[in-house]
């Protein structure tokens, strides 16, 4: 019942804005619009067709509430697959809770938080990968989570999915049908036909969770620090790789006090920049905030960018930042590489050898010299030189993960079961298990609990 009431919410943000979108749905919605909005050219709301754009006011009662235009969608072509009526009215935090009030009253519920997407979920329209995909193309924080979530909303994830699943279901058929049968259907054997199979799934399996670590990666931006002794080049090298003078570059030692952040994509890749001040010991106050600041984000970094100026000796400052990143992952930027160089590049490339984690390159924030061999070195470092983006499929839902890699272990258990020359009906178990574990990522055979957990970690009005 609760399922089939017409639920109403603000679908655009809860802040002033241009425009503010009320969004209803279900059985009700269009009869509940027409209560509420008063066409400025007089028809019957409940007549007018699908798609089609109508200008008016909304009214409670004899009270005006607002100017807007009501969007009628009738099902089954609509988000939901139910009737959708979307107002578009002024985009104030008060006239859009105005708006609202006045539908609920009308006879409309109150959405609860990706009620809309869970509709289009349960009437059928996606499944649960598409509907999560949903959710991350709102939250997408750069290029490749925008265009990874689109991907998945298209079915991509979905369609994978499927096609194991078909694999694994024929053979249950199989064995369970000839378990059966006996006298007609002999499965002598079967277990050689099968391993074929579940080797390539275990296979197909694998990639799809291998993917997670750079889709994580992907998703969220390598957390990335710029550190280094104040001058040395830090804020002109943020700049080149911003392409644009966001960060203030100055001669002063120790101007860049607080810590600067940037979202930057090269080649693909996200970074997610913080540019620190400069590290060295000091006596200053308002600096040693900066310092303690560069230190704390230095031990949560995934890679840190240590910005040398070349044209000065190496000197007990740098040998306390080198100790302080020892253990990270450290591109080490050798600035100013236009300059006289003094710094002893053998002792670092001796450095380099003890520690795999290194890599140092020279550059010139001025001339921009040696960039495109950084970027070159960034892309070996995490993605082994090949990221690409165009065919594969990342898996950058935790819940994904653990459900392949619950479907991995249960084929795991088959190829053992196949290799022991178990009996067939030991097979049926554990193809089952994958089947079901697979099934998990787009919403099959999963409680209700669990859905609505699921859809319950969506905004409100999605
Ligand atoms: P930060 O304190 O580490 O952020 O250093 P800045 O980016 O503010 O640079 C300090 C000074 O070095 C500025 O005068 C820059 O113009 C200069 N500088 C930065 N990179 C280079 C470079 O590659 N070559 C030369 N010649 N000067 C540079």
């Amino acid at each position: 019942m609760y399922q089939n009431q017409t639920i109403a919410a603000i679908s655009t943000a809860m802040a002033n804005g241009g425009i503010g979108i009320i969004r209803i749905s279900g059985d009700n919605s269009i009869e509940i619009m027409s209560r509420v909005f008063r066409p400025a050219k007089k028809k019957d709301m409940r007549e007018v067709s699908s798609y089609t754009a109508h200008y008016g006011y909304i009214y409670d009662g004899e009270r005006k509430i607002d100017e807007c235009i009501c969007l009628v969608m009738r099902a089954p072509n609509t988000y939901t697959k139910e009737d959708v009526v979307e107002i578009n009215c002024h985009g104030g935090v008060i006239v859009m809770t105005k708006v609202l009030e006045t539908v609920l009253k009308h006879g409309a519920r109150p959405a609860e938080p990706g009620e809309f997407t869970k509709r289009a979920f349960l009437n059928g329209r996606i499944d649960l990968s598409q509907a999560e995909a949903v959710m991350d193309i709102i939250s997408s924080q750069n290029e490749f989570a925008l265009q990874s979530s689109l991907k998945q909303l298209e079915g991509s994830l979905r369609d994978k999915i499927v096609e194991m699943r078909k694999t694994i279901i024929h053979h249950i058929a199989a064995i369970e049908s000839a378990l059966d049968d006996p006298e007609h259907m002999s499965i002598d054997g079967y277990g050689k036909q099968l391993l074929i199979d579940i080797k390539s799934l275990k296979q197909d399996v694998g990639q799809l969770i291998d993917s997670s670590d750079d889709g994580k990666i992907l998703k969220e931006g390598i957390k990335t620090v710029i550190i280094g002794k104040p001058n040395a080049g830090k804020s002109s090298l943020l700049n080149v790789l911003v392409g644009e003078e966001r960060a203030i570059v100055t001669d002063i030692a120790g101007t860049t006090r607080d810590t600067l952040e940037e979202s930057i994509s090269i080649q693909g890749i996200p970074l997610n920049i913080i540019d620190t001040a400069g590290i060295r010991d000091t006596e200053d106050m308002i600096e040693k905030i900066g310092v303690d600041k560069a230190k704390e984000k230095t031990h949560s970094a995934d890679l840190i960018l240590y910005v040398v100026d070349m044209s000065r000796e190496l000197d007990r400052n740098d040998a306390n930042i080198m100790k302080m990143i020892e253990d990270k992952k450290v591109i080490v930027l050798l600035n100013k590489s236009d300059l006289d160089k003094k710094v002893d590049v053998d002792l670092l490339n001796k450095k380099m050898q003890e520690n795999k984690n290194w890599k140092y390159v020279e550059i010139s924030a001025k001339t921009h010299d040696g960039i495109s061999d950084f970027y070159y070195i960034l892309k070996d470092m995490f993605f082994e030189g090949n990221l690409s983006f165009n065919n594969e499929i990342y898996i950058t839902n935790m819940r994904h993960k653990h459900a392949l890699m619950d479907a991995e272990t249960s084929l795991a258990m088959v190829e053992q079961s196949i290799l022991d020359d178990m009996p067939e009906d030991f097979f049926s178990i554990d193809l089952m298990n994958a089947y079901e574990s697979l099934g998990f990522i787009i919403g099959e055979s999963l409680g209700e609990d669990l859905v609505n957990e699921i859809f319950s970690e969506f905004c409100m009005g999605k």
